[in-house]
Formats: C-alpha cells, structure tokens, sequence
C-alpha cells in the first residue's frame, strides 16, 4: 500500500498515512486531534515547516535543513551551511613569511616615525605648522 500525505487544519500539521490506493483520497483522522483531514499531494518540500508552513506530525521542534535535524532556523546562511551543522574554520596559521614581512613593516613604520619627528613632516612629507614654528628666533642686531 502506498503512503500518502495528509494536512490537518487545526493543527497545521502533516501526517502520513499507509492506505489502499482505492481510499487515498478519503479523509483520514488526525493522530493529534482526531478530526478528519483531507490528503494533500506531495508538494510541501520545504526546508522547514514552522513559521507559517505546515509541520510535520508529529512534531518534536525542530528543524530541517538539507535533510539533517537542526535546533534553530538558519538566519544567516553562507551557500548551504548551518551555522549548527558546520564547524568554523580554523584562522589558517601566519606563515614564516607573513611573520617577517610584519616584522618588516613595523621596523619601517618606526624608521618612519623618528624621521618625521626629526624632520616635522607628516606622512606624505608636508611640514607640520607645529615644526615652522620651532624656528630659530631672528638674530638680534646692535644698533
Ligand atoms: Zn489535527
């Protein structure tokens, strides 16, 4: 006997049911509410079914994502990952290059630094108001 589908209204469930062919059309008893619910075709392949989709009966509440249990909906989804069902990544390590080019750039940057201390210009090389004021006052002359 084939399984067919059935939707009941005051539960906004489906549920399944092994049935004669000749009968599959015939309303059939809800497990939860035991009122007669029509058969539906096969056409409720959601990923899940709360929040306005039907629910499957019965119904322990979960979810369903690509066919695996999952606690909570997907709010956010990177292609087909569940935040549940996927690991994070590991940070991939700092190579021993990365390490001495940062090493590299911070050496460089304080190399900057001192320099434009030295000299009082900033980072294009533009003299700061700060440094022209630092001018030699004028040579006093006697009269
Ligand atoms: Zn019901």
């Amino acid at each position: 006997m084939p399984l067919y589908e059935y939707h009941c209204e005051p539960c906004n469930g489906i549920f399944e049911s092994i049935r004669p062919m000749r009968e599959a059309s015939e309303a059939v008893p809800c497990p939860e509410c035991s009122l007669d619910a029509p058969r539906i075709m096969s056409s409720f392949n959601a990923f899940t079914f709360r929040d306005g989709y039907p629910r499957r009966l019965p119904d322990k509440g979960t979810f369903w994502h690509m066919g695996k249990e999952v606690k909570k909906r997907a709010k956010r989804m990177h292609w087909y990952d569940h935040p549940e069902l996927t690991q994070p990544k590991p940070k991939p390590r700092p190579t021993k290059g990365a390490i001495t080019v940062a090493k590299d750039r911070q050496a460089s940057q304080a190399n900057d630094l001192l320099y434009r201390d030295r000299w009082g210009v900033d980072a294009r090389g533009f003299r700061q108001p700060k440094a022209a004021k630092k001018r030699k006052p004028a040579r006093k002359t006697i009269t």
